[in-house]
């Protein structure tokens, strides 16, 4: 007999599909679901498809937005001859609650690990090569990929594709833990990080 109904079973599947959802979490969330009103499974579902449907990748930097050209590349007030590339949206979250960053951003959406088949084609690196190909404005590209092996390597292979058009590659300093992800660093790390960044 099986544990659950199947449209129970289905949604603990959907839900454990979900990265960082274990098969118990799932459960939790699954039961948690069932347990509410009517109005805010409504609401639940509909900010996911709302979400979703009003969500593009801006053009220029490839962050998830509203508007195309996004808010930070569409503001005059910033400064366009810098851009930081990070590996996820939730990287550009951190930086902008710094307040001490007025660059603009590219984000990869994942990283390069061709060991595990990933080429620069599955993440958002040719859309940086054309970018910084197509701007004369770009003088310096800080490459704020997390700190792990997989990290050092993608900034070490943009550095290669950017440096030969002179426009100029650093890396956050060291400070930042080893393996660590950006994404958790407190702002005052960060912010050392990024006031110490090294020409590679
Ligand atoms: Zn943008």
């Amino acid at each position: 007999m099986a544990r659950y109904s199947p449209s129970v079973q289905n949604l603990i599947t959907k839900l454990g599909s979900l990265p960082g959802i274990g098969g118990k979490s799932a459960q939790r969330l699954a039961f948690h679901i069932l347990s509410l009103s009517k109005k805010d499974v409504d609401d639940l579902t509909s900010a996911i498809v709302t979400a979703h449907d009003q969500t593009v990748k801006c053009s220029c930097c490839q962050n998830f937005t509203d508007s195309d050209p996004c808010p930070i590349c569409s503001d005059s007030n910033r400064d366009h001859s810098i851009v930081c590339v990070v590996e996820s949206p939730r990287d550009v979250a951190v930086f902008e609650r710094m307040h001490e960053y007025r660059g603009l951003y590219h984000v990869l959406h994942g990283i390069y690990t061709p060991l595990a088949g990933k080429s620069m084609n599955d993440i958002t690196l040719p859309q940086l090569i054309s970018r910084l190909s197509s701007s004369s404005e770009i003088k310096e590209v800080i490459v704020a990929t997390n700190q792990t092996a997989e990290g050092n390597a993608t900034a070490l292979y943009i550095s290669r594709l950017v440096s030969p058009s002179g426009i100029k590659v650093t890396r956050l300093a060291s400070g930042l833990p080893m393996g660590s992800d950006i994404e958790y660093s407190d702002d005052l790390t960060l912010a050392n990080a990024l006031k110490g960044r090294i020409t590679i």
